[in-house]
């Protein structure tokens, strides 16, 4: 027996059976996933895990693939916390470092399930929209797994994705537009040719893989979560990802009810989560013509941005946007300073911390977490001068 009670519209509560196919609620809005937390915590206790191989599968209590052959792998690791040294002495400030999953990238997380649950239910062709890391994850996972899949990326994906995606035996697709006019693409198809939509948050079970990165930093700290949680957001999948993972595991009695404050960091050149923030609304209002090195943050209009802004006012938290020479600026420093070679998404934390020190929204002595979401190595690369510079 799985461990999934139900599903429920993020929006109205509205219920949905697990074990069948999901997309958008009927209100139009993300599908989250409901456990049995009693059961889960009658099978796992945080003793049990110890002993468990390292990866997110080791978490499958609460995750909603229920037959272990389902269960799509690359070899997902725990990714570890590294301290910054010298920008940051006291070592209360950590880069968990995403990019040493499968596909150079955080999006194995999501993918890794949604594939996975896709098998389960005998899905045979899988789509997504993308600005590179999502369409790469989702092409080898599916080839993994044995299923199709089809890319649309994003006029702005870096070249090294389109072909990893391609090279993966992805159909891929280069489209003259944003990641939401990729959307629009994979929703037509998914009328015409009966693709299932992968796309953040239209399906229910990306999120759950994304959890895993609360549920791996609270293992990690000894169940204890940071002050300030610092994270690069498009989607916001894996923002709302760790708040429902943080109530999962208070709900189990494993952590207490302080939460992180959940900072939000975008793009100057793609901030409309930030814009709402600031406005005191709840929805985003579309952001005409993204523009920013961070493509993997580069995203117009959430479906999630209600789920992103609640978590980020709940927790007392805020949103704060960089501009790109403030994020080279900083992927260069801490390159320099630390040996950390980070993506521009990544970078962007440690610009937005920074800032944040200087106008008192984070404390010097706070416990926070940073994030390197993708490979440096999948972004173009200046040989000397640093763009920042020039
Ligand atoms: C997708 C992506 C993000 C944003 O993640 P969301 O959870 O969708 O907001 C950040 N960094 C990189 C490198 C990404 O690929």
């Amino acid at each position: 027996m799985g461990t999934v009670s139900h599903l429920e519209c993020s929006e109205t509560g509205e219920r949905y059976e697990p074990g069948e196919v999901h997309g958008l609620s009927s209100a139009g809005s993300p599908l989250l996933v409901c456990y049995d937390l009693d059961v889960v915590a009658d099978r796992l206790n945080r003793e049990t895990l110890r002993h468990r191989r390292e990866g997110l599968w080791r978490y499958h209590e609460l995750l909603p693939v229920q037959k272990p052959d389902n269960r799509v792998s690359l070899g997902e690791v725990v990714t570890p916390l590294v301290p910054l040294g010298r920008l940051a002495p006291e070592g209360n400030v950590v880069v968990k470092d995403e990019s040493r999953l499968p596909t150079g990238s955080f999006k194995a997380r999501g993918l890794a399930v949604a594939v996975a649950m896709a098998k389960e239910l005998g899905i045979g062709h899988l789509a997504i929209p993308t600005n590179g890391n999502a369409g790469a994850a989702l092409a080898a996972y599916a080839a993994r797994a044995g299923l199709r899949s089809t890319v649309f990326c994003a006029a702005s994906t870096p070249a090294v994705n389109v072909a990893e995606a391609a090279r993966h035996g992805a159909t891929v697709h280069r489209v003259d537009g944003a990641i939401d006019e990729c959307g629009r693409l994979v929703r037509d198809g998914v009328d015409t040719h009966g693709w299932f939509d992968c796309s953040t948050l239209k399906e229910p079970y990306r999120i759950e893989g994304k959890k895993t990165i609360g549920l791996e930093l609270a293992e990690q700290r000894g169940w204890k979560l940071p002050d300030v949680i610092v994270y690069p957001t498009g989607g916001g999948t894996g923002l709302i990802g760790m708040w429902k993972a943080f109530a999962e595991l208070e709900a189990m009695g494993w952590v207490d009810s302080k939460r992180p404050r959940m900072a939000v960091v975008q793009a100057a050149g793609c901030a409309p989560l930030v814009r709402a923030w600031q406005r005191g609304e709840r929805h985003a209002e579309r952001w005409p013509d993204p523009l920013t090195v961070a493509a993997g943050i580069a995203v117009p209009a959430a479906i999630g941005d209600f789920l992103v802004l609640d978590a980020v006012r709940a927790s007392g938290g805020f949103a704060m946007a960089v501009d790109d020479h403030d994020i080279l600026a900083a992927r260069d420093k801490l390159a320099e300073t630390e040996g950390l070679l980070v993506c521009p998404e990544g970078a962007a934390t440690y610009a937005a911390y920074r800032h944040a020190v200087e106008t008192g929204q984070i404390a010097p002595s706070d416990d926070v977490v940073l994030f390197n979401t993708a490979s440096a190595l999948k972004y173009p690369l200046a040989i000397r001068p640093s763009p920042h510079e020039s």
